[in-house]
């Protein structure tokens, strides 16, 4: 039987991201909280209708569901992580270049003002969540989701997020969210992905 959820591979080395994001916190991020949402949705479809679907077909069955909270929880999160990990690439960040750049001069004014809007995004989602920059109906937007909710369910058109989860930063920056979200976006953030995205939505 084969299985189309799965714990995919990272897209760079384990220390890749440092120092930005160190090898240990990857090691646990991904080694083990990616792995444990993966492993967490399996056991919960094993033997249901929906053990043999992709994981988008998954989501989008179970979201709002009261009885499927945990699927939906679980799935979810190992959606949004794989985007993350592919939202990041050594030696990214700064001005975005291609349709992206002339999106966010749209809608932001600049890329200085997608920044600091982004970044207030990131920090003004209270607990776990996540901050997604997102094409809507062609208009892009910045969007953010508690715990495990993702604009996959909404319609939008996922181009970037950043994991807000205190998992995400706490073991190199302990409690200064601002600090990892501002050296994500100005080293690491990967406008390629985020271009792939904006093309696929049309
Ligand atoms: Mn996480």
């Amino acid at each position: 039987m084969s299985h189309h959820i799965e714990l995919p591979p990272l897209p760079y080395a384990q220390d890749a991201l440092a120092p930005v994001i160190s090898a240990e916190t990857l090691s646990f991020h991904y080694g083990k909280h990616h792995k444990a949402y993966v492993d967490n949705v399996l056991k919960l479809v094993a033997g249901t209708e929906l053990a043999e679907q992709p994981l988008e077909a998954v989501i989008k069955a179970v979201v709002g569901k009261p009885d499927k909270v945990g699927v939906f929880n679980n799935a979810a999160q190992v959606w949004n992580h794989t985007f993350f990990w592919n939202s990041l690439k050594p030696n990214g960040g700064g001005a975005p270049t291609g349709p992206v750049a002339k999106g966010i001069d749209a809608a932001f004014g600049s890329y200085e003002n997608f920044k600091k809007e982004f970044a207030n995004a990131a920090m003004t989602q209270f607990g776990s969540g996540w901050a997604w920059l997102v094409a809507d109906k062609g208009q892009l937007k910045i969007v953010k989701t508690p715990n495990a909710d993702t604009p996959l369910t909404t319609g939008q058109a996922a181009l970037l997020t950043v994991d807000v989860w205190e998992h995400a930063y706490y073991l190199d920056y302990q409690n200064r969210r601002a600090d990892f979200v501002a050296a994500v976006i100005d080293k690491l953030l990967n406008w390629d992905f985020a271009n792939a995205n904006l093309a696929r939505a049309g």
